[in-house]
């Protein structure tokens, strides 16, 4: 059986089970966007890993490396945010073919210290091997929560109501801006600079992670068509979205008029939005909202609910079943964009 077959997450279904064993009792290890080693009641340990590979991630003469040193820490940290915790620090393992100008290794580095020094997250060690063909670059981040504050994507109840922090699709319709070498208007730029340049959702992470009334959490890495499925697996349960209430930014409903895009299946399945996905416990749900909005000035914005319905997930245009005709993303089964 080829690898192609089970996809990504077959795999780790099939590698983790000897491993997720007999593990610590304050330990949890694969299955979240971080693990969690509790050092004491008031301390956690979250750590969190990512590689970028040239050709699958980024084309190198597509993208700029000051852009990619800071994304590659950026996707991480987005992972920290999305336990509610506080990054620390990082680790860098780089693999690099011998031709590789230095100058481009140094505006890599760029990128990274920028973003390691706004967010205060020192790098700390790595390893640097040479690579026989693509550039890999892999960063391990650190993090730290206290241990009420985790958000896990186990936590989700029938009944909460499903919430994203950000706008959705933007990134993949800037692969599409880049990879298409489409015209830069200025919705264009904006969705190329969302795909090279992804903020990750530290301090709404953090803020939710203080709300006890916030129950899972993730970042949406793949797209919601893929990422949800991670919530409901965990959580046992299924989850209904409303597609019309998906929050679309103006750039990328102008964007999507011009070039033709399938708006819906572009934001449920481009990626790399690195908003946060969580659910909200229904009765608490309108003063969260309220609250979310008077401290950063934009909505939670309400894309469904969390059902009984185990592995079910419901997609609604409207009221009425809707299908998609694309996937989220999967390493070994293709990509949909
Ligand atoms: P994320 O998108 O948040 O980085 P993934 O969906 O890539 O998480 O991975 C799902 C879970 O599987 C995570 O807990 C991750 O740590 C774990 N995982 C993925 N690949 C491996 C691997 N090669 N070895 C051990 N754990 C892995
Ligand atoms: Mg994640």
């Amino acid at each position: 059986m080829k690898l192609s077959e089970i996809g990504e997450f077959g795999l780790i279904d099939r590698f983790s089970p000897p491993f997720l064993r007999d593990l610590p009792r304050a330990v949890v290890g694969i299955g979240d966007d971080a693990a969690i080693i509790e050092r004491s009641a008031d301390e956690a340990l979250l750590v969190t890993i990512d590689t970028l590979v040239e050709e699958i991630h980024f084309v190198r003469a597509k993208t700029t490396p000051r852009d990619l040193g800071e994304k590659s820490l950026a996707v991480n940290l987005s992972d920290i945010a999305a336990m509610g915790g506080t990054p620390t620090s990082a680790f860098l393992a780089l693999g690099l073919p011998p031709d590789t100008p230095v100058e481009w290794i140094d505006q890599l580095f760029e990128g990274l210290h920028g973003l390691c020094r706004r967010e205060s997250v020192p790098l700390l060690g790595g390893d640097t091997t040479r690579s026989p063909g693509p550039i890999l670059i892999t960063i391990t981040v650190l993090g730290s929560i206290v241990p009420r504050n985790i958000k896990r994507r186990s936590s989700a109840r029938p009944g909460d109501v499903l919430c994203v922090t950000g706008t959705l699709g933007d990134s993949g319709g800037g692969l599409r801006v880049m990879l298409q070498d489409l015209t830069l208007g200025e919705d264009e730029r904006s969705l190329l600079e969302r795909h090279c340049r992804p903020q990750a959702h530290l301090a709404e992470g953090r803020w939710l992670g203080a709300q006890p009334d916030v129950h899972a959490m993730m970042d949406v890495s793949d797209g919601i068509d893929s990422d949800i499925r991670h919530i409901m697996r965990q959580s046992r349960c299924g989850a209904r979205i409303a597609l019309e209430r998906l929050p679309v930014s103006r750039e990328l409903r102008g964007a999507a008029g011009r070039h033709g895009w399938d708006l819906i299946e572009l934001m449920m399945t481009g990626g790399e939005d690195y908003c946060l996905l969580l659910t909200v416990d229904p009765s608490a749900m309108s003063a969260v909202g309220r609250a979310f909005a008077r401290d950063f000035g934009r909505e939670l914005s309400v894309i469904g609910s969390i059902t009984a319905e185990e592995g079910r997930l419901e997609l609604l245009r409207d009221g009425q079943p809707a299908l998609l005709h694309q996937h989220g993303f999967d390493h070994f089964l293709g990509r949909g964009v």
